[in-house]
């Protein structure tokens, strides 16, 4: 260890000493005492792994760029990523190929139907977005590696470099997700049909419901959405996840599409790029400040978080976070982490 990294390390341990005992450690306390009283929604139950989720499970944290956490709750709760890794694969997949490659196998336009709709658009045999299965399925066909488990580790080391820690896999929701996926099957033949899958779609269908069922917390989500908000590196390893000049790809996707039916609500709303997954989680990036990742299982109709959609409207609007309000400060949320 260098004494350059002694002090990077004092900074870190200053700063989260700081945030302990912050006005927004005390807001989320509040927050998190408020909304645990919610009680409307449902657990996903569509394999039994997940339907034994404990509805009251909730955990709120927030990662600002100088690597200060703030949470309270279930925050060390380990929970399948699901539908937050597709943000990250469609990263890697740029990474990979490039813009102009990437856009020729996935579009960038909303759908407002269903995430799991058997459907390409039918003009460009692309899927719609990266954010629906099918350009899920797409983007996981892109991983690069010469076989499964270079794929594999390939997409496990772009997962540690965001969250800052190794991950791995639930193997019951993993083999769950297999062997019940007909849907997804369905729409990984649907494009090979098309010739925007490539001949190996099993082994590019294991690698989606690998990347689905990847355990993290919602320490995990609100470090990688300050990755995504930090041009790409990790504020808290200083690693970097993406190339910074994706990042901006990957974010106006969130922000289009991020959020199944109700993207448009959100955006509208909440005013920032988002993700969320059947599990119950949820993260949304704050660009230039921080992120947030929310975990409470119960689901609204649209298939996001109950908790964690109140979470994220109350934060937006009591730090004034909103992309577009025209008034939001840069700094607000990082200058709130600090002790009063
Ligand atoms: N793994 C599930 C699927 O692909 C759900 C993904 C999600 O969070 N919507 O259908």
């Amino acid at each position: 260890m260098t004494a350059n990294d002694g002090a990077v390390q004092l900074d870190r341990l200053i700063a989260r000493f700081q945030a302990v005992a912050s006005p927004l450690r005390q807001q989320l306390d509040e927050l998190h005492g408020e909304l645990a009283r919610l009680t409307g929604g449902a657990v996903a139950d569509y394999i039994p792994e997940l339907a034994r989720a404990r509805p009251e499970w909730f955990g709120l944290s927030v990662v600002t760029l100088d690597g200060q956490v703030c949470e309270v709750g279930d925050t060390q709760q380990a929970f399948t990523i699901q539908s937050i890794s597709k943000p990250l694969v469609y990263g890697m997949a740029l990474d990979h190929l490039g813009l102009d490659e990437v856009l020729r196998r996935v579009g960038v336009e909303p759908t407002g139907d269903p995430f799991n709709a058997v459907m390409v658009d039918e003009r460009s045999c692309r899927p719609h977005n990266p954010m629906v299965n099918a350009g899920a399925i797409a983007a996981s066909d892109l991983i690069p590696g010469a076989g499964p488990t270079e794929r594999l580790h390939a997409l496990l080391e772009t997962f540690r470099r965001y969250t800052g820690r190794a991950v791995t896999i639930d193997g019951a929701v993993f083999t769950s997700e297999r062997e019940t996926g007909h849907r997804n099957r369905a729409i990984a033949h649907l494009m090979r049909n098309f010739g925007m899958l490539s001949p190996r779609l099993e082994e590019s269908l294991d690698l989606y419901f690998q990347q689905c069922a990847i355990l993290v917390t919602s320490r995990d989500l609100a470090t990688i959405a300050a990755t995504l908000a930090n041009g790409g590196v990790n504020p808290v390893t200083g690693e970097q996840a993406i190339a910074t000049a994706h990042v901006r790809h990957v974010l106006s996707v969130m922000y289009s599409c991020g959020m199944y039916d109700s993207a448009g609500e959100w955006a509208f709303e909440v005013g920032l790029p988002a993700k969320s997954g059947v599990a119950g989680g949820i993260m949304a990036v704050v660009p230039g400040q921080g992120g947030i990742g929310v975990f409470s299982p119960p689901l609204d109709r649209s298939g996001n978080s109950v908790r964690g959609v109140a979470a994220c409207r109350a934060l937006t609007r009591r730090y004034d976070l909103h992309l577009l309000s025209g008034t939001s400060r840069s700094t607000g949320l990082r200058d709130a982490a600090r002790r009063g």
